[in-house]
């Protein structure tokens, strides 16, 4: 049995059966029957079902997003805005495929010649638990509008929620078998992966279930998508609007708890506005509401399992001993980890150099752009960075010295359906969302026709 407890209270809130081999064989079989015909359906008719998605998941965003705060702790409002969000993504796909996926005529020697961007067959999804719903529909709706087939292996915390997403999908009218859950511990992915029927995998989770991955995807020669960790900074020059960057500030590292890959994890303040940027920070950081995540007034809920909450902790302690200091916060209670500000920290310390996956934001300052461009890429990651400043020509001329996958000016790294999403370094390889998402799981092929 897999099971899902509530960390706000131990509560088991569902027990599924773990699939045999057997069943895993038959779902499979049935994905690959379903690919057969599936491919061949009409973009208009694919679109006609994302809808549907779309529709079901607004109806019923109460009951969805219900399950994913009682499977691992987010805040039920925050809960709410994520479903809302996969009907966004939906209804983005339904309407933008067609487009996307139009053949580009392209001229050569020949009377014509052109790439096409046909389906590949049935891709697994290995996914986490932080953003249970958003993080499998951004890869399940290109996925099935390109005429591919979704197996998912969710983490093992969210079991119910990966059931509704399967459930969400057949109440759409999608037929059977397009995209199915299949409910499985972490050491049966190897023998999927290496399943000829499989044709690529992607993974959003933590680096090393992502090489684990990849590894065995490489030995198969399939194709792999790795959206990993991330630690991004959040740079405030001086000339920053201090007042409108400390709430995005706020925002950016304590929204879902702080269990964002692409959280603000590393506070980068000019030294001549650190004082008065930490001042203020720190006064709404004590005004962000923890409590009962089914609470709509709650803005900090728990972390989604003790282990977690205990490696946060640790890392904090090592960082103490490193010689930062905590400025606010940094008790632990069982799943609950307080919104937690360290000063201080300097590049060599765990909370620069690891990610830190909960509340906890680490301070460093900077003298000049020099250091903070050092700063940002000095770490492993590369999913983000932010950068604050009321000088726009400046923030762009600096846009290309960064790392990163993406550059936000005066605003946090967030995920939106029309822009591309991915990361460099250990934060991965790949991108989803917009064009270039539903561009990974194709053939992209070419026709010549002499
Ligand atoms: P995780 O432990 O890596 O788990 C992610 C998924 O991989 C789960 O389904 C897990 O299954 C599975 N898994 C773990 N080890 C595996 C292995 N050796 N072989 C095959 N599958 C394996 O990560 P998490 O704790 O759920 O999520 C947190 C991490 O995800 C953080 O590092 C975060 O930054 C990252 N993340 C990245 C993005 C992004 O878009 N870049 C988005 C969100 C989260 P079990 O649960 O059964 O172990």
């Amino acid at each position: 049995m897999i099971v899902s407890r509530n960390p706000y209270n131990g509560q088991e809130v569902a027990s599924i059966k773990e699939f045999s081999k057997k069943d895993i064989d038959s779902a499979l079989e049935a994905a690959n029957e379903r690919y057969q015909s599936w491919k061949h359906t009409s973009l208009s008719e694919r679109a006609k079902l994302m809808m549907a998605a779309a529709k079901e998941l607004k109806k019923n965003k109460q009951e969805y997003a219900e399950t994913i705060t009682l499977e691992m702790g987010k805040p039920i409002t925050q809960s709410i805005a994520e479903v809302e969000k996969c009907a966004w993504v939906c209804e983005y796909y339904a309407e933008n495929a067609e487009q996307f996926l139009a053949k580009e005529m392209i001229n050569t020697d020949a009377r014509k010649s052109y790439t096409s961007f046909e389906p590949i067959g049935i891709v697994l999804a290995v996914m986490p638990w932080n953003y249970p719903f958003w993080q499998v529909f951004r890869f399940a709706a290109p996925a099935l509008m390109a005429g591919n087939i979704g197996v998912l292996k969710h983490a093992s915390n969210v079991m119910q929620s990966a059931n509704n997403i399967q459930k969400i999908f057949e109440r759409a009218g999608f037929p059977k078998a397009c995209f199915q859950n299949l409910p499985i511990g972490s050491k049966q992915v190897e023998d999927i992966i290496r399943d000829p029927r499989i044709k690529a995998v992607t993974l959003t989770g933590s680096k090393p279930a992502g090489s684990a991955v990849a590894s065995v995807a490489a030995e198969e020669i399939k194709k792999s998508v790795l959206e990993l960790g991330g630690s991004n900074a959040l740079v405030v020059f001086k000339d920053a609007n201090i007042k409108k960057t400390v709430d995005i500030c706020v925002q950016a590292r304590f929204q879902n708890t702080g269990q964002s890959c692409i959280a603000g994890k590393r506070l980068l303040l000019h030294d001549s506005i650190a004082e008065e940027f930490l001042e203020l920070f720190s006064k709404k950081v004590r005004e962000l509401k923890s409590g009962d995540p089914m609470d709509k007034e709650t803005y900090i809920g728990v972390l989604a399992r003790e282990d977690l909450a205990e490696d946060l902790e640790k890392q904090v302690e090592a960082s103490v001993k490193q010689g930062a200091k905590i400025h606010l916060g940094g008790v632990r209670n069982g799943t609950y980890y307080e919104p937690t500000i360290i000063t201080g920290v300097t590049k060599e310390m765990t909370v620069f150099k690891e990610e830190t996956f909960g509340p906890v934001i680490s301070v460093t300052t900077f003298k000049d752009e020099k250091e903070a461009v050092e700063l940002v890429n000095f770490s492993d990651f590369g999913l983000g960075v932010s950068v604050f400043t009321e000088d726009l020509e400046f923030a762009e001329k600096i846009c290309p010295e960064f790392d990163d996958g993406a550059v936000f000016i005066n605003e946090l790294v967030k995920s939106d359906p029309r822009l591309p999403f991915g990361g460099t370094k250990i934060s991965g390889y790949g991108r989803e969302l917009s064009i270039h998402g539903i561009r990974e799981f194709v053939n992209k092929k070419t026709v010549y026709i002499s």
